[in-house]
C-alpha cells in the first residue's frame, strides 16, 4: 500500500462532500471528523526462541452514537494510526448505510503474521485482548475478523475475555468458530454481499449477469468467496490476483480449481498456479484488464489517479475498504464508471456479524438459510436506498451511500444531544 495517500484525509474529504450535498451545517457533523476514543498499546510477546518482541497495537472507536462500536481487527506490518482511524470511521458509515444498530471501530496490530508461529500469534492475540479489555464487551465494542485475522483468532479473543470475566461471553466478538457461538454463513457473508450487490447493480444498469466478465484483486476470504459465488451466478471470472501476482484467462478461469489450489497449496501464491490458457499478470495489469466488473478485494489505495484512467471495467465493486483514492474517484466518475462503494459493497460481513451477536445475546442458533435470507433482505433494501439517493441527487453511488449514512448519524446526534 502506498503511504503517499492518507486514508483518514480521504475519509474526511468524502464526509465533507456528503455534508455539502446534504446541506448540513458544520455543527451537525463536526463530531464525526474525530474518533471518540483511541487506544495505543505496546504488546510484549515471548517468542519461541526465548527473545521478547514488542508489537504496537491500536483500538479506535469512531462512534457509539447508534449502538455499541463494531469493527474488525487487522494484522498487518504497514498499519498505522491514521489507517485504523479511517477504518473505524468507515465502520460507522457502513453500519449507517445498512441501518444496523452499531457505531464504528477498528483494531490493528503492526505485525506480519506470516513471520510468527501459531503459538506466538496466539500469545500476541491474548495479550492484545487483555490490554484493550476495558474498551471491549458485547455492549461496548465488538471486534471481528479483518485482513489476516480469522475465526481462530476470534476464538482466542473470546476465550481471553471470558477468562477475565469468569463466565463465557460469546457476544464480545463475532466471526468466531461456529463451535463456540459463531454464526453459520458468517465466513462467506462479505463475499456473498459483494455478489448480491454486483447482481443488483448489473440489473439496474440493464447489464446481464450471465457471461459478465469479472476481475478480482485479492483472493482472501472476501475475493475468494465472491469469485465462487459470482461464478455460480453465471459470471466469467477472467482474472484474479493475490499478493504474489495475478492470473488471466479470457474465456474464464476455473474458479473451483483456483480456490482449492490456494487452500491446499501450503502457502504458495498464484504466481505458481499453472493451467492451459492461463497467463500471468501483475496486480496493476489486473486492475486494468478487459472486463465488465472489477472487484478490488485487497487493501486501501489500490486504484489511484495513475491507474484510474486505464480501467476498462464499467462497474467497480469495492470488496476492500477504501481501495479507491478521492482523486481516482473523480477520474472514474468523469469516465462514466459506476463505483459501488465499500460501505455498501462489503457490508455483508458486518450484517452477519450483527446476526451472530443477536444470536449470542439471545442464546439462539439460526440455520444458514435463515442467515442468508436475512442478509439478502438487508443488502437489497440498502442497495435500493443508495441507488434512489444517487438518482434523486444525480450523484455517485458513493455520495448516495454517504448521504444515507451521514443522515442517520446526524439524526441520532440530534436526538441524543451533546452530553453534558
Ligand atoms: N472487518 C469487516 C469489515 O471491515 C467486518 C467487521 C465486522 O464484522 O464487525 O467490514
Amino acid at each position: 500500500m502506498s503511504k503517499a495517500y492518507n486514508p483518514y484525509d480521504n475519509m474526511l474529504k468524502v464526509l465533507e462532500q456528503a455534508a455539502n450535498i446534504l446541506g448540513l451545517e458544520e455543527n451537525d457533523y463536526v463530531v464525526f471528523k474525530y474518533p471518540e476514543r483511541e487506544l495505543k498499546v505496546a504488546i510484549p510477546v515471548e517468542m519461541d526462541d526465548g527473545s521478547i518482541r514488542v508489537f504496537e497495537g491500536y483500538r479506535v472507536q469512531h462512534s457509539s452514537l447508534r449502538g455499541p462500536c463494531k469493527g474488525g481487527l487487522r494484522y498487518h506490518q504497514n498499519v498505522d494510526i491514521d489507517e485504523v482511524k479511517a477504518l473505524a470511521a468507515w465502520m460507522s458509515f457502513k453500519c449507517g448505510v445498512v441501518n444496523i444498530p452499531y457505531g464504528g471501530s477498528k483494531g490493528a496490530v503492526k505485525v506480519n503474521p506470516k513471520e510468527l508461529s501459531k503459538n506466538e500469534l496466539k500469545n500476541l492475540t491474548r495479550r492484545y485482548t487483555a490490554m484493550i479489555l476495558p474498551l471491549i464487551g458485547p455492549e461496548r465494542d465488538i471486534p471481528a475478523p479483518d485482513v489476516n485475522t480469522d475465526a481462530e483468532v476470534m476464538g482466542w479473543i473470546m476465550d481471553t475475555y471470558s477468562m477475565f470475566k469468569g463466565y463465557p461471553v460469546p457476544g464480545v466478538v463475532t466471526g468466531k468458530p461456529v463451535e463456540i457461538g459463531g454464526s453459520l454463513g458468517r465466513k462467506e457473508a462479505t463475499g456473498r454481499g459483494v455478489m448480491l450487490i454486483t447482481r443488483e447493480t448489473l440489473h439496474c444498469l440493464g447489464m446481464p449477469i450471465i457471461g459478465t466478465k469479472v476481475a478480482i484483486q485479492g483472493m482472501g476470504n472476501v475475493g475468494g468467496t465472491a469469485a465462487k459465488l459470482l461464478h455460480n451466478e453465471g459470471c466469467k471470472i477472467v482474472a484474479v490476483s493475490d499478493a504474489t501476482g495475478g492470473v488471466y484467462c479470457n474465456t474464464g478461469l476455473n474458479v473451483d480449481e483456483l480456490v482449492s489450489f490456494l487452500t491446499n497449496n501450503g502457502g504458495r501464491g498464484l504466481q505458481e498456479y499453472d493451467a492451459t490458457g492461463v497467463t500471468h499478470i501483475t496486480n496493476d495489469e489486473l486492475l486494468t484488464v478487459e472486463c465488465d466488473v472489477l472487484v478490488p478485494a485487497a487493501l486501501e489505495n489500490q486504484i489511484t489517479e495513475r491507474i484510474a484512467p486505464d480501467i476498462k471495467a464499467k462497474v467497480i465493486v469495492e470488496g476492500a475498504n477504501g481501495p479507491t483514492t478521492v482523486e481516482a474517484d473523480k477520474i472514474l466518475e468523469r469516465n462514466n464508471k459506476i463505483v459501488v462503494p465499500d460501505v455498501l459493497a462489503n457490508a455483508g460481513g458486518v450484517v452477519v456479524s450483527y446476526f451472530e451477536w443477536v444470536q449470542n445475546i439471545q442464546s439462539l442458533m439460526w440455520d444458514e438459510e435463515e442467515v442468508n435470507r436475512a442478509l439478502e433482505k438487508i443488502m437489497i433494501r440498502s442497495f435500493n436506498e443508495v441507488w434512489d439517493k444517487k438518482k434523486e441527487n444525480n450523484t455517485t453511488m458513493r455520495m448516495g451511500a454517504y448521504m444515507v449514512a451521514v443522515n442517520r448519524l446526524v439524526q441520532a446526534k440530534k436526538i441524543r444531544g451533546i452530553f453534558p
